[in-house]
């Protein structure tokens, strides 16, 4: 089978280089010359566990081109991983999606399956397919199948070849077949049902997890106010097997590529079609405030952060990736810098890219310990490991001033006291 892979992002390039480990051959197509120039030296663009080390160990079945006719024109399979980022009003922007439908429809010379596996509203697998029998140049037979993906960034290898299941919409059982043939060495279970429905699960079930985030952060600040200990509230829900230990710790909320615009864009698409989506909207306005959660807290000890130099521990929005998409870093650093704060950074792989976003309005360091060095305030954004197992005494020993706002809920309150710190974290208290 030949596969063809659109987009080679975090998405893409982790399903082509999964499918090379079983067996496949696949071409990785992206419009991003720089992308393409570092794969073909055998190194990933991204970071991502495991991903390089598979993408040499596979490099004689994956083909990376920049060349969308060598890509579409003979691919028995063409699978969409391109982006589909928010629009200003909400809305998924479908435009690289529908500009990879029309490159297809330009080039393709033979029967395939397309797979649209980018996050896209309920219809867009329908457009697709429109738009590529529309603009053909050839009379082929080209069916569109919804594949979404479930991959979380961290541990998107590992969740590829071990998925919980794969989900299907497909409208015919030739497709049906084709793609559980491409799939057949995953040993993971199908979910068949038609497009719209396979569309629709995915942001369901994205929207839930923000859902969930959200509530636990609700909760969190429910117990600061009446004198409750979250993290134990959370314990004791999540043993319940209704509901899951997963995802219900606290913080400032979530970020990322998908979350913040995925509840968007279910939310935009209810209301397009009057339907007001409640839970959803809840969800994303107490995200939006739990990101400056640290930032109100801060104001008990500082009434401006004007000329205060400030450390700012994880920049990612969360650990094991290097992706800044919505990271509450780039709500709150802005905000200390227009106050006049003097901001330092660390963060284990994050540094790279938000450098390129902020190349001189802070100082970048090396270590933790350089950057807590004679600092006023310490905010902790993402709980990356080095930073949870950092030795607390530090903080003390290095800080100007030891006031540590931690939005992740890195250390036992405990320890933090024992230690010498001003400590505040989230939706957490001392009971005895
Ligand atoms: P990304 O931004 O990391 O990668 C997209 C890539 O597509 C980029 O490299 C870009 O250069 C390339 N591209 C754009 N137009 C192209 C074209 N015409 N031809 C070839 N390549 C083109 O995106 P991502 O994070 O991998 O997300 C892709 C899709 O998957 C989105 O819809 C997203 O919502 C969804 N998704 C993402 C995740 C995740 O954790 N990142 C998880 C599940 C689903």
């Amino acid at each position: 089978m030949k596969i063809s892979v659109a987009g080679t992002g975090y998405v893409g390039l982790v399903t082509a280089v999964c499918l090379a480990e079983k067996g496949n051959i696949v071409t990785c197509l992206d419009i991003d010359m720089g992308k393409i120039a570092l794969m073909q030296k055998g190194f990933s663009p991204i970071f991502e566990p495991k991903l390089e080390e598979l993408m040499q160990k596979n490099r004689d079945n994956i083909v990376y081109t920049s060349d969308y006719i060598m890509a579409y024109r003979d691919a028995d399979v063409i699978i969409i991983g391109v982006g589909t980022p928010e629009k200003k009003d909400g809305s998924a922007n479908l435009k690289y999606v529908f500009e990879v439908a029309k490159q297809i429809a330009e080039t393709v010379e033979r029967d395939c399956i397309v797979i649209v596996k980018s996050t896209v509203p309920v219809g867009t697998n329908d457009k697709v397919e429109q738009i590529i029998k529309e603009n053909r140049k050839c009379k082929v037979n080209i069916e569109v199948v919804s594949n979404p993906e479930f991959l979380s960034q961290g541990t998107a290898v590992q969740d590829t070849l071990n998925a919980t299941r794969i989900v299907l919409g497909v409208e015919s059982q030739k497709a049906e077949s084709i793609l559980k043939q491409m799939y057949s060495q995953f040993e993971i279970p199908f979910v068949i049902t038609d497009r719209r429905s396979a569309e629709m699960i995915k942001y369901a079930a994205n929207d839930f997890l923000a859902l969930k985030i959200s509530y636990i952060n609700e909760m969190a600040n429910l117990c600061e106010i009446v004198g409750a200990n979250i993290e134990d509230v959370a314990k004791g829900m999540g043993m319940d097997p209704r509901i899951g230990d997963r995802f219900l710790n606290a913080g400032i909320g979530y970020g990322g590529s998908c979350f913040p615009k995925d509840t968007k864009a279910l939310h935009w698409l209810a209301s397009f079609n009057d339907y007001e989506l409640k839970t959803v909207k809840a969800a994303i306005e107490v995200n939006e405030n739990q990101k400056i959660k640290l930032i109100k807290k801060s104001k008990k000890y500082f009434d401006s952060f004007k000329g205060l130099n400030i450390a700012v521990l994880g920049l990612t929005f969360k650990p094991g990736t290097d992706d800044l998409r919505d990271a509450p870093s780039l709500v709150n650093i802005p905000l200390l810098i227009e106050d006049g704060a003097n901001v330092k950074a660390w963060d284990p792989v994050g540094m790279d890219n938000f450098r390129k976003i902020y190349p001189d309005e802070i100082k970048y360091c090396n270590s933790i310990e350089e950057t807590l060095i004679d600092t006023d305030i310490c905010f902790i954004f993402t709980e990356w490991p080095e930073i949870k197992n950092f030795k607390l005494e530090k903080f003390t020993r290095l800080m100007k001033n030891p006031l540590v706002l931690d939005g992740r809920n890195c250390y036992s309150l405990d320890e933090a006291e024992k230690r010498g710190l001003i400590y505040e974290s989230i939706g957490r208290r001392k009971v005895f």
